[in-house]
């Protein structure tokens, strides 16, 4: 039953009750984190629901991860007291595999089609690079493959990069050629990677648009949760669902039967559906795989009249961790400056701890955590975050030394094991018969023979055949090869055929399950027999991963009796990074500072706040690298409830080097009265007169511990000392500008925004304002005194 509307809107302040209440085509909520953005988002969708105006059917909601999704559902369902089915809550990249596998043939696709993940997409490309002699031109499989994804996430394939390529540069004709070579092979196997299932799904309904018609009518309220993340085939996706339907497809469709009739307007079109999105520029840092801040900004362009809705206060932290938040983030130009503030308190000071080493730091986490866990803090409700994996290395030591329970959200994945991705190669060859790289993987996995040369042969007769390589085995009789070899082969290929016919539905036996037909698998290729027998220590732990895939096989049979093996590689290839937590489970959470979006705990310790690590050294020549990596800074602070932990580490040890550390430079723009910081034993026993060198080259490194050294308790050391000339004075310009004589014409470099010309100076004295066009950041107003600018 209907829970009623009251309960509905309890628990919401007015602005969220205006957000949830509001109706019309277009809504943008933009907030501070913890400020109930994803609450509204979930209330909205009950309201809908609730009050009758739209069937669950008629809802799609994205989240980031299909965690957040089940999260969704479970509190509509709650707000809505009962379960409501046909709601679609998911993912970009779910959505758009549900609608490619039904419209599969339109889009040119089997609809048992593979999804690559990025190890796949990189073998192929690596394949290609090597067949192509393109490592003589310095390509690599991570760069190709990056610069593709880069490129589709803009929607570009081949031909679009041939047109607005220099094909006279041998760099980009090869690129161009690797390129067309990687799409045509992922087509010949059937296959999609990531970045295909959005574009795909776009030029599907671009090419057919009676098809998108369907998910148009159908979908009428669209709700886009972590909106800032959205790269440009997202936006695109969403912008296409939520077009007006033209009248004379909508007479098209009333003929072929689908209803349309009470959705009609005047002019017998169907307007679009309305959309809901939510976001915070300030969390956005996604820009390295395409995310585009823009999307909010201009979303006001693209649907006029959009009702905008800000939100204040936030729920989630206390006043000192959302003062830390708000005078950090308050560094990156061009935002709008928003202050978040809360009714909890002021809290806990925030604590602050310099390590000697790496060790140090961990050792310090490990025992902070058990004094909040004597206090009563569960486990689960604690999070340590970094910035790179590498980083986890002397956590886990630590924790593993101090019997501390913890588990590495999103590490080194179940599904990401060689063992675990054989034995799903030997299902998606079932699956997908066209999948040549499924097959490669088996052909010899176990041992029984194969060797390269003759993978080589079987591919090469398919292609002089126009056959797949799938048939090539099938008619490994006619190559001449040893009988051994040739048996071998054949057996395999009967073994395959054999597991699709069990799952074929016309098999009179009945259709078979999952798990049966993996478990037929591993036994008949003596799999996991070969583990358990082997004599490497490695393979007993290889033989208990593939048992536990065969145990989750079963458990997924059961949880959805109706759902086949493609469902099954489906929820297996669409599982991200933050998928693997289980709250229920008494841990503490380990993650990266990028899989931390969008969630919270009770105590978050934020781990290596160095220059280097926070910012990102990669991040140093980027344009807007900097101002993304204090966003990611932004988003590790505002995750903790109750308290939060700073630390860094003096010494730090990184790619079998170890390295003097330094502060980061976010680490200042915390106002000192908020931290409080603890000391290293080790930095205690440096005041006796046995000062380790590296401390003491360390604080040589500092120079003056004058100005701004008590906001570390006077302890440790002041600011970080920039690193390069450049950041030398870019960092001083921040404080005062004022001398800076810029007049048009001249160029110049900003520390986010790259380099520019400058149009026209306007104001005077401390307000002259620079109107500068920037090559690649576009038009922007800066003022003088405090941009973060050198004249080139
Ligand atoms: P983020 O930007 O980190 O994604 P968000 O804006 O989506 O944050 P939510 O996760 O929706 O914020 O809310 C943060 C916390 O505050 C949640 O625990 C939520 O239940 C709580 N909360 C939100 N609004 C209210 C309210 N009006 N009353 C009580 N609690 C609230
Ligand atoms: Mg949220």
């Amino acid at each position: 039953a209907w829970a009623g509307g009251d309960s509905l809107l309890d628990g919401l302040n007015p602005e969220q009750r205006e957000a949830v209440e509001y109706r019309g085509p277009a809504l943008l909520i933009v907030a501070g984190a913890g400020s109930g953005k994803t609450r509204v988002l979930t209330h909205r969708i009950a309201g809908l629901i609730g009050s009758r105006e739209a069937w669950p059917s008629q809802i799609l909601a994205i989240t980031f991860t299909n965690k957040a999704a089940a999260e969704m559902r479970e509190r509509v369902d709650q707000l809505l007291g009962q379960a409501s089915s046909g709601m679609w809550i998911s993912t970009f990249h779910s959505s758009c595999v549900r609608i490619l596998r039904a419209e599969a043939e339109k889009a040119g696709l089997s609809s048992s089609f593979t999804i690559y993940d990025s190890a796949d997409s990189r073998n192929v490309i690596k394949r290609i690079i090597k067949e192509l002699d393109a490592d003589t031109l310095g390509f690599t499989a991570a760069g190709v493959s990056n610069k593709i994804s880069k490129l589709k996430n803009e929607l570009a394939d081949a031909d679009s990069y041939a047109r607005n390529a220099n094909l006279s540069d041998p760099q980009e004709l090869m690129f161009l050629e690797i390129f067309r070579q990687y799409t045509r092979r992922l087509r010949a196997a059937q296959a999609l990677d990531f970045d295909d299932l959005l574009a795909e799904t776009v030029f599907l309904f671009r090419a057919f648009p009676a098809t998108a018609a369907l998910y148009q009518r159908r979908f009428r309220h669209i709700l886009v949760d972590e909106y800032q993340d959205t790269n440009h085939a997202q936006y695109s996706f969403i912008r296409e669902l939520t077009r007006p339907i033209e009248p004379h497809i909508v007479a098209e469709m009333a003929t072929a039967g689908h209803h349309v009739q009470s959705l009609r307007d005047a002019n017998g079109g169907i307007p679009g559906a309305s959309l809901t999105v939510v976001g915070d520029s300030d969390q956005s840092i996604y820009a390295f795989r395409g995310a585009d801040i823009r999307n909010i900004v201009e979303f006001e362009r693209d649907y006029p009249g959009a009702k905008v809705v800000l939100l204040e206060q936030n729920y989630r932290s206390t006043q000192n961790i959302l003062s830390a938040a708000n005078s950090v983030i308050a560094n990156n130009f061009d935002r709008k400056d928003k202050k978040l503030w809360t009714a909890v308190g002021d809290g806990a000071k925030i604590i602050g701890y310099t390590g000697y080493s790496g060790h140090d730091e961990a050792q310090f986490i490990a025992d902070e955590i058990e004094k909040l866990h004597g206090e009563g803090v569960a486990y689960r409700d604690i999070a340590v975050f970094y910035r790179t994996n590498a980083q986890t290395r002397a956590l886990e030591e630590i924790f593993v030394r101090s019997a501390l329970p913890y588990r590495v959200v999103g590490g080194t994945k179940f599904y990401e094991r060689a063992e675990i991705k054989d034995a799903m190669a030997y299902l998606i060859a079932v699956a997908n018969p066209a999948d040549e790289l499924a097959l490669r993987r088996i052909l010899n996995t176990p041992k029984r023979g194969i060797g390269p040369a003759t993978e080589t042969q079987l591919a090469s007769f398919a292609e002089a055949n126009g056959i797949s390589f799938r048939q090539a085995m099938r008619d490994a009789g006619s190559l001449g090869m040893g009988p051994k070899v040739t048996g071998a082969i054949l057996q395999l290929a009967k073994l395959l055929d054999e597991a699709a016919l069990m799952l074929d539905p016309a098999n009179p036996a009945g259709a078979a399950k999952v798990s049966d037909v993996l478990g037929f698998l591993l036994s008949e290729s003596t799999l996991l027999e070969t583990l358990r027998n082997s004599r490497d220590p490695q393979d007993e732990t290889r033989a208990e991963n593939v048992e536990e895939l065969l145990a989750q096989t079963k458990d997924f049979v059961k949880e959805n009796p109706d759902a086949g093996l493609i469902d099954f590689l489906t929820q297996v290839s669409l599982v991200a990074a933050a998928d693997d937590l289980d709250d229920s489970s008494g841990t503490v959470s380990l993650m990266t500072l990028h899989t931390a979006k969008g969630l919270e705990y009770d105590s978050v310790f934020l781990t290596g706040i160095e220059e280097g690590l926070l910012p990102h050294q990669m991040s140093a020549g980027e344009p807007g690298g900097p101002a993304e990596e204090r966003r990611l800074f932004y988003v590790g602070i505002t995750r903790a409830r109750k308290r939060l932990y700073l630390s860094l580490a003096m010494t730090r040890a990184q790619f079998g080097e170890t390295n003097v550390a330094m502060p980061s430079r976010y680490l200042q723009e915390i106002p000192g009265d908020l931290i409080e910081w603890r000391q290293s034993p080790g930095m205690a026993n440096s005041r006796g007169g046995t000062q380790p060198r590296a401390l003491n080259a360390r604080r040589d490194g500092y120079g003056s511990r004058g100005t701004g050294s008590d906001r570390f308790g006077g302890e440790l050391p002041p600011a970080p000392k920039p690193k390069t000339e450049w950041a030398n004075r870019v960092t001083a310009q921040v404080r005062d500008n004022g001398d800076l004589t810029l007049q048009s014409g001249d160029r110049i470099r900003h520390v986010d925004f790259g380099d520019g010309r400058v149009n026209q100076v306007t104001g005077e004295g401390t307000k002259r304002v620079a109107h500068v066009q920037f090559d690649k950041a576009g038009a922007k107003k800066l003022l003088i005194k405090i941009a973060p600018i050198e004249k080139l």
